[in-house]
């Protein structure tokens, strides 16, 4: 007698991601879960179900994930005028412009993701409040750098938050001045703080933000994302909320899991193993965000020696040694992952510092080696330049490197200017973290980038900008391998959750999150990776987005088969 299953697939180039080049072309699921994977011949005098799926040699991959990104942030930028694709200062403000002239007086013009680093003609230089304030003097204006870490706004923007020459921001902020004393419209870190709370959000609005996550979660879906860990940052009002996610999943709307981390010490709900091996439980709670730098595009980012191209700052520091030490050691004995946020070279050393103190001293306060080793790891977030002592440091310690890839394709212009050629040298070293048998989970960022895993996936493996030069890639050495790429995508995602036991790989016994794409990822010229296409995708075995007929087709609801 034959073993019912709910689903078998056929005739697919079915990777497991178990090891290199392991490829099957039959797979079975049984109550959300992986029962069988082999061949063809097996499963069919094996098994038996009301629904077989020819894939007909189409190619089927672990579902993919994004191992650090701001989803509600990503929903809420739907409502700001995006100025992401701007490619002069000029488009910005006739953009801007436009917006003004729909928008009655007084209102505020809220405006995100610009990068002057890819404007044509005056593009060394950020904009101030004069460029603003010719959008308009009857409008407050506030638009933030696709950093997040500076933005500027104009003289009304000004007035109305109260900041003249003798306001005070309180600590690890700047306003920049102009040469007469009065600030001249540039903010960063702190200082950007007080227009979060003046302007108001329709993302926070219920009916708003239902339809805007709702769509989200399906643009994400039809890109493959089975998995996001989302990070809140409350200080710049971009909170996640366990219970949205959670009504979504409970009115089967939720197509993907979410893994929530909070800048906030939270009490971690205790998961039972049976909950954790429950291929339908969608939601869940991380860790710990922590910040310690900011960005190398708004030369925030910490260093250790000044910036080569603005000798007058190595960067900020958000806390100090001591104020990180014992926030990480705080969060690690309640239990929480910390996952810290670090871009500069001094920042990374660190982060490394209160690691260290923080798995000594929680030694020296009781806790053996052999709890500690059943902790999930500690992430460090970008990891973005880091010395060959440092990667020394780093493999003596349990982390998980979370990279942004995609950052290379604006990035590669201008961080030998920024830092100059010896520390370009060692920044965005992942084939060397890889080789050097660190673990490496990819994210986007977004909204600091798009959500597409292909366009990430791709900057991993060629290190090309958008018209992919150089063609040899920037850093060539330090270029991927498809199978080395596409791993910080699956298990090493999930390893980094402590999930890697349930998910990342197609093997019996797993959650069956898949998805079947267009073309076959290990067979195809790199730069097409890009172009890659999802055509099904599926969540523990419900498919929850279907690509028809050439025309991108998005199924609001979890169906099942
Ligand atoms: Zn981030």
């Amino acid at each position: 007698m034959k073993t019912k299953v709910d689903i078998v697939f056929v005739n697919g180039r079915i990777y497991t991601m178990v090891s290199e080049g392991d490829v099957v072309d039959a797979l079975c699921v049984k109550d959300g879960k992986i029962l069988y994977t082999g061949s063809k011949d097996i499963a069919m005098t094996t098994y038996e179900s009301e629904k077989v799926v020819d894939l007909e040699g189409r190619t089927m991959l672990p579902g993919m994930g994004d191992s650090h990104l701001h989803f509600f942030a990503y929903c809420q930028t739907q409502t700001t005028v995006d100025l992401g694709d701007c490619k002069s200062k000029e488009e910005v403000i006739e953009r801007l412009m436009k917006k003004a002239d729909g928008t009655p007086k007084g209102q505020w013009i809220k405006a995100t993701n610009f990068d002057e680093t890819k404007w044509t003609g005056d593009n060394h230089r950020l904009p101030t409040k004069e460029d603003l304030n010719r959008i308009s003097e009857d409008h407050p204006i506030f638009m933030k750098r696709v950093c997040l870490h500076t933005a500027i706004v104009n003289s009304l923007a000004l007035e109305v938050a109260g900041i003249g020459n003798d306001y005070v921001y309180g600590p690890g902020g700047v306003v920049e001045l102009s040469g007469d004393g009065e600030p001249n419209g540039v903010l960063r870190e702190q200082a950007t703080l007080i227009f979060d709370e003046l302007i108001p959000d329709p993302a926070k609005i219920p009916e708003i933000k239902e339809k805007i996550m709702k769509s989200a979660l399906a643009e994400a879906s039809s890109c493959g994302l089975t998995t996001i860990h989302t990070f809140a940052a409350d200080i710049w009002k971009y909170t996640e909320d366990f219970d949205d996610y959670l009504k979504l999943d409970r009115n089967q709307e939720l197509p993907l899991r979410v893994v929530i981390y909070l800048d906030t010490l939270f009490d971690k709900p205790y998961l039972t193993l049976k909950q954790m091996q429950d291929p339908f439980r969608k939601v869940s709670y991380g860790g710990y965000k922590l910040f310690t730098d900011g960005s190398l595009g708004s030369r925030s980012a910490k260093l250790f020696s000044p910036y080569t191209d603005d000798p007058k700052t190595d960067g900020i520091l958000v806390q100090t040694q001591n104020e990180l030490n014992e926030k990480m050691l705080r969060a690690y004995q309640m239990g929480l992952q910390p996952a810290i946020h670090s871009i500069g070279d001094q920042s990374l050393d660190f982060v490394l510092n209160a690691i260290e103190f923080t798995l000594e001293k929680s030694r020296q306060e009781g806790m053996t080696k052999e709890e500690q080793a059943t902790r999930d790891p500690f992430r460090i977030i970008h990891a973005q330049m880091a010395t060959d002592e440092m990667v020394e440091r780093m493999k003596k310690l349990p982390v998980v490197l979370d990279i942004q890839p995609i950052f290379l394709q604006t990035d590669m212009h201008w961080v030998g200017d920024r830092i100059g050629p010896e520390r370009a040298a060692y920044s965005y070293r992942w084939n060397t973290y890889q080789k050097e048998g660190l673990i490496l989970a990819a994210g986007t960022d977004s909204p600091v980038e798009s959500i597409s895993p292909w366009l990430n996936l791709h900057a991993a493996v060629a290190r090309k900008d958008k018209s992919l030069l150089p063609h040899d890639g920037f850093q060539p050495e330090e270029k991927m391998s498809v199978y080395d790429a596409l791993c910080m995508f699956t298990k090493n995602l999930h390893y980094a959750t402590g999930q890697d036991s349930f998910l990342g790989t197609l093997e019996k016994g797993k959650f069956a999150d898949l998805i079947v794409i267009d073309r076959d990822v290990f067979k195809i010229p790199v730069d097409e990776i890009r172009d890659i296409t999802v055509e099904e995708t599926y969540l523990a075995g419900r498919k929850v987005y279907k690509k028809k007929s050439g025309i991108v087709e998005r199924e609001g609801k979890n169906e099942s088969q």
